[in-house]
């Protein structure tokens, strides 16, 4: 989920049709199969935000992680309908939930110089924006979720704040005839992970118009996570990433 400045030597020339390697297959059980999808989703809209922050050059005040986490919570509510945003928030904060750990027990000191905030951080951050974008619908979801009740009164604004901020950089992206959208690598249709988010290409591709195509691949990455590679405009989402969120689970 970073956001590399160096190209990496493996995904040069990575732009064509993909090679056979292992397909991820979603597991049986539906619960399961939705947590997966779901937060795949919400990464995805996170990978999103910064090639957004690269394409458009967006000066980012803050961390970039964050601003990411915050756009990805803007797209959950703008894309999809009340239950199914609802449903992709609460598999992206179990996931930060389930990362934390026991909260009792100090962080090694290595995850206080990370990149990312803090998973609880990150927990918190995603559960207050998503509440405060709705809340008159969605105070008992903050309330199950124990955000804490002083935050609750601030979450509506701060969602505000970040959504005008959001907005301010977003003007001007409707997709039009000069525009590019995301484009998904050819070689990939049938690969459930791959069929996933070409729906997910097809909502943002209906929103923002590009000044430059940004492609969108799965494949092994020889580690579980998601990336955006500006030297290559990319997103790459791993198999391995579904796979560690079913070991999660
Ligand atoms: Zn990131």
């Amino acid at each position: 989920m970073m956001r590399f400045i160096m190209a990496c030597c493996c995904l040069l020339g990575m732009i064509g049709p993909v090679a056979a390697e292992e397909v991820y297959q979603f597991p049986d059980d539906p619960d399961e199969a939705e947590f997966i999808a779901n937060e795949v989703i919400a990464t995805f809209y996170h990978e999103m935000g910064h090639a957004l922050i690269d394409v458009l050059q967006i000066p980012v005040l803050g961390k970039e992680e964050d601003a990411a986490d915050t756009l990805s919570v803007i797209l959950m509510h703008d894309i999809w309908v009340e239950e199914a945003a609802t449903a992709i928030l609460a598999s992206d904060a179990l996931t930060y939930a389930l990362r934390a750990g026991d909260t009792t027990q100090a962080p090694d000191l290595s995850a206080y110089a990370d990149v990312h905030s803090l998973d609880i951080q990150r927990y918190y951050a995603v559960v207050c924006l998503f509440y405060g974008a709705n809340p008159e619908v969605r105070k008992q979801l903050a309330i199950d979720l124990e955000l804490p009740e002083d935050k609750i009164d601030s979450c509506p604004d701060e969602y505000q704040y970040a959504r005008s901020a959001w907005d301010t950089v977003l003007q001007g992206t409707e997709p039009g005839p000069d525009t590019y959208g995301l484009v998904m690598v050819e070689g990939q249709e049938g690969m459930p992970l791959a069929d996933l988010l070409a729906a997910e290409v097809e909502s943002i591709n209906a929103n923002f118009g590009l000044p430059e195509p940004v492609y969108v691949v799965v494949q092994d990455c020889g580690e579980a996570n998601a990336f955006y590679y500006p030297d290559d405009k990319t997103i790459v989402m791993c198999n391995e990433y579904a796979q560690d969120l079913q070991d999660l689970w």
